[in-house]
């Protein structure tokens, strides 16, 4: 993470806000940045900072309004017109290349501990939201690397909100019926990487432990004691299931998928895969 510079005009009300959105999020570490500096023409990185242009600099209005990163931030981009691979000749209508007009919001969201709370509570809350990208990175899941536990408990954490939108008190979280969340497991480029089916099942594994401590948690303070469903409804997933599986998220209309990828490293980027779920929802 290195702090974004929002340049000039912060965003107009009208125009942008109708675009469809993406939600960016995931670990302190994991790409963000460098995906947006990746998907957005009007980012400009520099090793220390990065700089956001606007894209619809209107005049007249008080210039220079800096942001650091340190709380959302909103980046139009385009889906990238992309070099036709050989093996991609036969593309389908639906294919994103097809559909590199579309303009979509992404909003990164700062990923360390303390400022977590942002992310969490503009989960719900961005207008027309077609998605959710966490991106975590692949190279630190090993089994007892600590990254795959913090990885692991700031996903049970995003997606435990995500099943309790219902009981939300903001209207827009409620509007969301379904929310399809992809777990974009970057940097694939490095050896350490674990190929996504193994993200996959080691994440749900790791979510298993972090769904049982946190419930002997509850019951260790003695909340939920005399009512059993308060501790119920802070239970991830299916009730009474032993392991824990993201298709139990489908019950609470949250529908999961796990893709890899890199966003720098080994011969350039190789993001075809995240393009095409992005270019399904919008
Ligand atoms: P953020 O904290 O989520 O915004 O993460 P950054 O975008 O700042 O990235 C953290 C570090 O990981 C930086 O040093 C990046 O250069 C590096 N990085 C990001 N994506 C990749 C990738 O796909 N492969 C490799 N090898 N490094 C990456």
């Amino acid at each position: 993470t290195i702090p974004i510079f929002l340049h000039s005009v912060v965003f107009k009300a009208s125009g942008l806000t109708t675009l469809p959105s993406i939600l960016l999020i995931g670990p302190s570490g994991s790409g963000k940045t460098s995906l947006l500096t990746l998907v957005s023409p009007y980012l400009l990185r520099t090793p220390k900072f990065a700089v956001l242009i606007p894209p619809q600099f209107e005049r007249g209005t008080k210039p220079a309004q800096t942001h650091t990163s340190q709380s959302p931030i909103s980046v139009e981009c385009h889906l990238p017109v992309g070099k036709t691979a050989e093996s991609d000749k036969y593309r389908s209508d639906n294919d994103p290349t097809n559909l590199a007009h579309k303009k979509f919001l992404l909003i990164d969201t700062p990923g360390h501990g303390k400022l977590r709370h942002h992310a969490l509570d503009n989960l719900t809350n961005p207008q027309n939201l077609k998605g959710i990208i966490f991106l975590a990175d692949a190279a630190i899941l090993s089994a007892g690397d600590e990254g795959l536990r913090s990885t692991a408990d700031y996903l049970h954490d995003v997606l435990l909100l995500l099943q309790k939108r219902m009981e939300s008190k903001n209207k827009a979280a409620k509007k969301l019926k379904e929310i399809p969340i992809l777990i974009a497991a970057n940097k694939m480029d490095l050896f350490t990487a674990l190929p996504a089916a193994l993200v996959k099942s080691s994440l749900e594994t790791e979510i298993t432990k972090v769904r049982t401590s946190r419930s002997k948690g509850l019951l260790d303070s003695g909340i939920g004691m005399e009512d059993d469903s308060e501790e119920k409804d802070d239970w991830l997933g299916e009730v009474g299931s032993k392991d824990f599986k993201f298709s139990q998220m489908e019950e609470f209309d949250v529908l999961v998928e796990v893709a890899g990828g890199n966003v720098s490293g080994g011969e350039g980027p190789v993001v075809e895969k995240w393009w095409r779920w992005i270019a399904e929802r919008l």
